[in-house]
């Protein structure tokens, strides 16, 4: 097809995944003379807003800082945050007529909890701003053509003078998201970043049965990843065991980390503090104390102090402590073992 026979725009918008549509709306408001058109390849754009945070949509966090986002470079990440901070998303959306409500977490959450009210506002917002949203149009490829872009879509040419992709990440492609994007960015000679899966529950080695013992259970931990020997991130939170493995916030929150280690070929291990805070020492008193005010007690109903009682069973299986000993006759190097391994649970995690 001849350049003058191209649909022109001045910037194309490819994805209207919640970055795109964001992203057509403020160009048109900060210059109403640019003709903005948003390409997505779904014929429903916005399905993984519809998804996000349970379909109640986590819009943001009232505490967003440029440590809680990983893989690219800190610096912009922060110069964005500064551009458009938590209090302007909020004024944003109100204005979108989508109220925002904090919960315990400090997680945001439209006051419908409906992540449809999210996508829809968005949609409004685009069109009352005049973007030219066209749905069912998936770029094939972009390229040069002379100072202008030539956008091959499923549907015919497109020349814009800028172009922004915003075609998503490769978490649930069935959405759309599926990594074409990655590939004509580097196709225009950009350089990508490598991309990490992340919140992703972890599988455990099915050699240690100690997560199919204590399946279902959940309590605080502190996770510690160590790569080639060195701690290399520490999470505290809570841990869901499941039959698979790990789950629930600490796991899910380390599993970027531990893949990206994983996928770079290093030496990583993960282990888990049952007593997050507590030292060696610390564990090493509280047992001391405990002895000397109920002597009598059993080994397990005081680990049932620190731990989930079921999790109290499991190690002493593990480590062949009988459960029934009187703290007054545990001995001190069994002590000590269990100590060590309430301090320095799980092994090696697997993808
Ligand atoms: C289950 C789940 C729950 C989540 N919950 C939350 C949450 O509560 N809060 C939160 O902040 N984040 C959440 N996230 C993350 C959040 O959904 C994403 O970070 C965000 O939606 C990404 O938006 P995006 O616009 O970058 O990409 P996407 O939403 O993936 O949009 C990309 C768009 O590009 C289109 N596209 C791709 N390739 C092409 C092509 N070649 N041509 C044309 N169009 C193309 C796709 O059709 C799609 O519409 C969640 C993610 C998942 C998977």
């Amino acid at each position: 097809m001849s350049p003058s026979l191209a649909h022109a725009c001045d910037t194309a918008i490819v994805g209207a995944g919640a970055a795109g549509l964001a992203t057509a709306i403020f160009t048109r408001r900060l210059n109403p003379a640019r003709a903005v058109r948003l390409l997505d390849g779904a014929k429903k754009p916005g399905a993984k807003i519809l998804v996000s945070g349970g379909s109640r949509c986590n819009v943001t966090n009232a505490s967003v800082t440029d440590g809680d986002f990983w893989g690219g470079k800190r610096s912009i990440v922060r110069r964005v945050l500064r551009a458009f901070p938590v209090p302007d998303t909020i004024a944003f959306f109100a204005e979108l007529g989508v109220r925002l409500h904090e919960e315990a977490d400090g997680k945001l959450f439209p006051d419908s909890n409906r992540a449809r009210d999210v996508l829809d506002a968005l949609l409004r917002a685009a069109d009352a701003s005049g973007v030219d949203l066209r749905a069912d149009h998936r770029v094939l490829d972009i390229s040069r053509a002379g100072e202008r872009f030539r956008i091959t879509t499923s549907r015919g040419e497109h020349d814009a003078d800028a172009v922004v992709l915003a075609t998503g990440g490769l978490s649930l492609p069935k959405t759309g998201s599926d990594g074409a994007g990655f590939e004509i960015a580097r196709r225009l000679g950009h350089s990508i970043t490598p991309t990490t899966p992340g919140l992703a529950p972890l599988l455990l080695s099915k050699d240690d049965d100690l997560h199919g013992q204590l399946s279902g259970v959940s309590h605080d931990v502190e996770l510690t990843l160590w790569v080639d020997g060195g701690a290399a991130s520490r999470i505290r939170g809570a841990l869901l065991w499941t039959h698979f493995g790990i789950s629930g916030p600490a796991a899910l929150d380390m599993s970027r980390h531990w893949l990206r280690a994983t996928l770079e070929e290093h030496d990583a291990r993960l282990t888990a503090s049952f007593c997050p805070g507590l030292t060696f020492d610390d564990l090493e008193r509280r047992w001391t104390s405990l002895a000397a005010e109920r002597p009598k007690a059993s080994v397990q109903s005081a680990l049932a102090t620190l731990v989930p009682a079921s999790a109290a069973a499991a190690l002493l299986r593990r480590l062949r402590i009988d459960a029934a000993t009187a703290l007054a006759h545990f001995p001190r190097e069994q002590r000590r073992r269990l100590v060590q391994e309430v301090r320095q649970q799980i092994g090696r995690a697997h993808v």
